[in-house]
């Protein structure tokens, strides 16, 4: 699934290419023909994600003049020059040149500026986002018994933080994934906070996840480079059985909130 970097680098090529100018809306596979209509002609204003949620903002009278996207496990969102569309695409958006083609998102719906608020009500705090407020969560972190590992997964709390950022923040700051909420001290969690700031940050700026030290890039080791779709250079993320960088211990992986959660019981042991 992708996380939030890659949702808030998709809305700023849509901002970069599109805002302002009039777009053609349609559906060629057909799903979303009728919302489609209703936005189809009118000016894109802006593109804004919060977590893993997108939202394009229409200049349009309707009421629901906001397309509200989640990509999900398989979701795409692919910038073409305009052609015959391929595959199953829900929402093409276009300027007559270049093709902004939807393929299996979660959903795609056409909502109202209340929907959008209940929406992102919904969400936690989103570390890509210059608004975004810790506090609150940090006080539900720290009244919790969920482990770390869990609570890390929760939008409601890390609005677009999803597996990879999860396992490579705490192995960073050699937290176990397994400690509680309630065990983190306000330190550990403000260095969790500022992790991720810095993480999800480059991630955007990239439209890939590195998280290695300087001192653990390939070149700095005298290793091949990591040969992998999910990311870049990352510490345990799919490195089951391979040896931590740092202590040597091989990489461990077991399934926690229904995703493979990757830590190093080395340096990550309390
Ligand atoms: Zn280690």
């Amino acid at each position: 699934m992708p996380e939030g970097h890659v949702i808030h680098h998709l809305a700023g090529k849509l901002n970069s290419f599109y805002a302002g100018k009039p777009l053609h809306a349609s559906s060629p596979q057909g799903r979303f023909a009728t919302e489609a209509a209703r936005i189809d002609g009118f000016r894109m204003a802006q593109a804004e994600a919060y977590g893993k949620h997108l939202f394009i903002d229409f200049d349009a009278a309707d009421p629901a003049h906001i397309i509200y996207i989640h990509l999900g496990l398989i979701g795409t969102l692919q910038f073409e020059p305009e052609a015959t569309p391929r595959g199953q695409v829900r929402l093409r958006l276009s300027d007559g040149e270049l093709a902004a083609d939807l393929r299996g998102p979660q959903w795609c719906r056409l909502i109202t500026e209340a929907e959008r608020e209940a929406a992102v009500a919904k969400l936690g705090a989103d570390p890509i986002r210059a608004d975004a407020d810790p506090a609150p969560i940090r006080t539900k972190v720290q009244r919790s018994g969920r482990s770390i590992g869990s609570l890390l997964m929760d939008q409601k709390l890390f609005a677009g933080v999803g597996n990879i950022y999860r396992a490579e923040t705490l192995f960073r700051l050699g937290i176990s994934p397994f400690r509680e909420g309630k065990q983190l001290k306000k330190n550990e969690f403000d260095s969790i906070w500022a992790d991720l700031v810095g993480l999800m940050a480059e991630g955007v700026e990239d439209a890939r996840i590195d998280t290695v030290r300087p001192e653990h890039t390939p070149a700095a080791m005298g290793r091949d480079p990591r040969q992998d779709d999910h990311g870049g250079e990352v510490y345990t993320y799919r490195r089951t059985g391979q040896p931590c960088y740092i202590c040597g211990t091989p990489i461990k992986e077991q399934v926690m909130e229904g995703r493979n959660l990757f830590w190093c019981p080395g340096c990550q042991a309390k």
